[in-house]
């Protein structure tokens, strides 16, 4: 997507560790008219897919989850990060590794949520190693729900999530896939 790309290349910081920030319209400052523009991209891919959900992990991928539900016209569920004691057992469970952090945690949804009936659209803002979108594919096999495809803003294609969860069989659709970047701010796309 050639709006994203251009947004990327004038405003992406790298940083070490493979980290590249977008956080001035995408996941801090977040731009509304843009992701409403990504949001409908996914939104001509996978529309006659009878999708129930458009489903993401907390906090980052909540917005562009929110502008790809509302072309959609269906809810938005993001897997929590935090224990929540009352929602007790009620839970599917999955652990995933933060790329951003280097830590383990679990992620949780309500089993009120999600079910043999949903056909969800996996979306996140970033793709790497493909973790937190493992988590998510957990979790709908728990609650057997289908998963109708993966939707990313940035895939950093030099990671090997994109691949991983093609070979698995997922159709992933990626709006910008960056072929690499280096800490001079040198960014080129696929
Ligand atoms: P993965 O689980 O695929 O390794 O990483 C995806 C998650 O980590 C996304 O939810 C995203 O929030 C975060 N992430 C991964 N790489 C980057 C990055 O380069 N920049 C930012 N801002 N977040 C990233």
């Amino acid at each position: 997507m050639e709006l994203l790309e251009s947004r990327i290349a004038e405003e992406g910081r790298v940083y070490p560790g493979n980290v590249l920030k977008v956080d001035s319209f995408l996941n801090h400052q977040v731009d509304i008219s843009l992701m409403d523009r990504m949001g409908e991209e996914f939104y001509q891919r996978f529309k006659d897919q009878g999708i129930t959900k458009i489903m993401t992990i907390e906090s980052s991928g909540i917005s562009i989850a929110c502008s790809t539900a509302r072309h959609f016209g269906v809810p938005v569920l993001f897997a929590k990060k935090s224990k929540s004691l009352n929602i007790g057992k009620d839970v599917f469970v999955s652990k995933v590794t933060s790329f951003t952090y280097q830590k383990e945690y679990e992620i949780t949804v309500s089993k009120r949520y999600l079910g043999p009936s949903d056909k969800v659209l996996l979306v996140d803002d970033f793709l790497a190693i493909g973790h937190a979108m493992k988590g998510l594919i957990d979790i709908c096999k728990q609650a057997e729900a289908k998963i109708a495809g993966i939707g990313i803003c940035i895939e950093k294609g030099f990671q090997q999530g994109g691949e991983e969860l093609r070979k698995m069989g997922y159709e992933v659709m990626s709006l910008a896939v960056i072929e690499s970047m280096s800490e001079d701010g040198t960014i080129t796309f696929r």
